[in-house]
């Protein structure tokens, strides 16, 4: 039995990485999705994600050009989502990272961190919620880290981002638990996406191998991975956890 039979997710970030694996999981899982993304494309290459959803799966799925900064352009994709019946997963998984030295970050590296990763979740979280005590509740799911989990000094402004996203995810759950709505954060660890390929260049680096140590698992996590413990978040199976933070990691922040 399919886990999401008659759900409706609208995916932040869902061209490329984390979110296009999601969105896979979720359509194989028998859910309809609306990508919601800045562009089409993969950053790693290949066919738009709605595109392989709707070859590979009998699951309706549309994209939705989408800046996740913008109030109105989060709302949009929600109202996409009526197409199928209206929303009721949320994953708000676009996020930015850059490699950066504390004393060098200007404003404007700052705001546009803060905007994507903080504000984005923040109104994405809001503009789902808000269709969702309307139907029968939902389940919104927040992209944190590990960098959420514990500071730095290499990535000042991720963390302080992460961690962010790690406390608004308990207090949205505190909010809206009453309402039918659980809200959970997935915190990945070393993820083999292009934000770890290309933004913070380890993966297929001569620091690979020393990372590797660090992590019991002894690989980096999949998309797959992360979106493997996205679809239970999602379904039934999570219907009695709300506020939490489910880590894929591999086992490296707590070892
Ligand atoms: P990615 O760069 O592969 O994909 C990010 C996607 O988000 C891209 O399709 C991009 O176009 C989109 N995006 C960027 N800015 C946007 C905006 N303003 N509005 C809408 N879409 C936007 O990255 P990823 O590794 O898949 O990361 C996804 C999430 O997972 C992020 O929140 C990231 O912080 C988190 N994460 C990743 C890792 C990792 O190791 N890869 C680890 C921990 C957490």
């Amino acid at each position: 039995e399919p886990l999401l039979t008659d759900h409706v997710a609208v995916i932040t970030g869902a061209a490329s990485g984390n979110g296009r694996a999601i969105a896979r999981r979720f359509a194989a899982e028998g859910a309809d999705v609306v990508v919601a993304d800045l562009q089409k494309e993969p950053r790693e290459g290949g066919e738009p994600t709605h595109e392989v959803l709707e070859a590979e799966t009998d699951a309706r799925a549309t994209f939705v050009e989408c800046d996740v900064t913008s109030v109105s352009d989060l709302e949009n994709a929600v109202e996409a989502a009526e197409e199928f019946g209206g929303v009721t997963v949320m994953v708000n998984n676009a996020g930015i990272f850059h490699g950066e030295e504390f004393l060098e970050v200007d404003e404007e590296a700052f705001d546009r961190m803060m905007d994507i990763n903080v504000k984005g979740v923040y109104f994405g979280a809001q503009a789902a919620a808000k269709r969702m005590v309307e139907g029968d509740g939902g389940s919104i799911i927040n992209l944190a880290s590990v960098a959420g989990l514990e500071g730095s000094g290499e990535f000042v402004t991720y963390c302080g981002t992460k961690g962010a996203v790690r406390l608004l995810t308990y207090s949205m759950a505190g909010r809206l638990g009453p309402d039918g709505i659980r809200v959970n954060a997935i915190h990945p660890g070393l993820i083999e996406t292009t934000m770890t390929t290309d933004d913070y260049a380890i993966i297929g680096t001569d620091a690979e191998a020393g990372f590797l140590e660090s992590i019991p698992a002894r690989r980096a996590g999949q998309p797959d991975d992360v979106a493997d413990a996205a679809v239970y978040l999602a379904s039934d199976l999570a219907d009695y956890v709300n506020g939490e933070s489910l880590v894929v990691d591999g086992g490296m922040s707590n070892t």
